[in-house]
């Protein structure tokens, strides 16, 4: 096998090519904490290779889907039950996305979380060695859900180890457990994803056992591309009807000396100045 993950993980081809080139060929990679991570917050990357035969959206789901909340028809399985059945609709999000690969790498929760166990980006390293892409979708390091944030410091941890020339050249942090809305206007990087509206709510309809278990994440996502296309620019019309905004985290993997809290903490620091500077102008 062309990629060999830890004996936990699962890896899925959906058109079923054999050999490296399965994984090389990947040009758009998500890296998510969970089954359904990448569809909410990357579907920018899924539509980019939609339909093309020259580009192609590889998927990470970090987590093993163990421990979450579950109602109505799931309400008595068990955590097991639970993860295999997300495991499977992840891969169903892949056939449906035309991904050129899905890898579900089944750690646990704690292990994403703790920065002293290499593990997690190990893993990721050889993921990103072996798909090389171009652009990569992460979750955004001011996302209130830890397992995320977690994630996406693994990720920019395993994206640095990686050979200068061989990084990506795009590395974009993504709407979840926050939005972006937030950022300063010339910060947010702009993610149109007007394209496919069936095939956004086709993909985001397989993950029943989160929507049946009482979050309706299918409606809030495209709820938020709806809302960030029209409130994003108060003086002009809508180009787009739906849009995710993305923190732009490449400056992080081009130079190891950045410091990701500061980074982060920087986006922050210049919406209180904007915040500031708007009033102060009309007091
Ligand atoms: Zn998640």
């Amino acid at each position: 096998m062309m990629l060999k993950l830890n004996p936990a993980a699962r890896l899925m081809i959906p058109d079923r090519l054999d050999g490296p080139e399965s994984i090389r060929r990947t040009t758009h990679l998500g890296i998510g904490a969970h089954q359904d991570d990448l569809e909410f917050m990357a579907f920018h990357g899924i539509l980019e290779c939609y339909e093309r035969p020259d580009r192609w959206f590889g998927g990470v789901t970090v987590t093993d889907g163990r421990g979450s909340s579950r109602a109505g028809p799931f309400a008595l399985w068990s955590d097991d039950q639970i993860a295999e059945e997300r495991v499977r609709e992840q891969e169903s999000a892949a056939v449906i996305g035309q991904y050129s690969f899905v890898a579900q790498l089944g750690f646990a929760s704690s292990a994403v979380r703790d920065a002293s166990q290499g593990a997690v980006r190990d893993e990721l390293r050889k993921v990103l060695e072996a798909s090389r892409p171009e652009v990569v979708y992460l979750h955004n390091l001011a996302d209130k859900h830890d397992t995320h944030v977690g994630c996406a410091l693994r990720a920019l941890e395993a994206i640095r180890l990686m050979p200068k020339a061989e990084r990506p050249k795009m590395v974009y942090g993504c709407e979840v457990w926050r939005d972006l809305d937030w950022l300063v206007d010339n910060e947010k990087t702009p993610m149109p994803v007007s394209r496919h509206p069936v095939l956004a709510q086709t993909i985001n309809a397989v993950f029943a056992t989160q929507i049946a278990g009482g979050k309706r994440y299918d409606l809030a996502v495209l709820g938020r591309r709806a809302a960030n296309a029209t409130f994003g620019n108060p003086h002009a019309t809508d180009q787009e009807t739906s849009m995710q905004w993305a923190m732009n985290l490449t400056p992080l993997v081009q130079d190891e000396t950045l410091d990701p809290v500061e980074y982060a903490a920087g986006f922050i620091e210049r919406l209180k100045q904007d915040v500031i500077r708007r009033m102060r102008q009309s007091l």
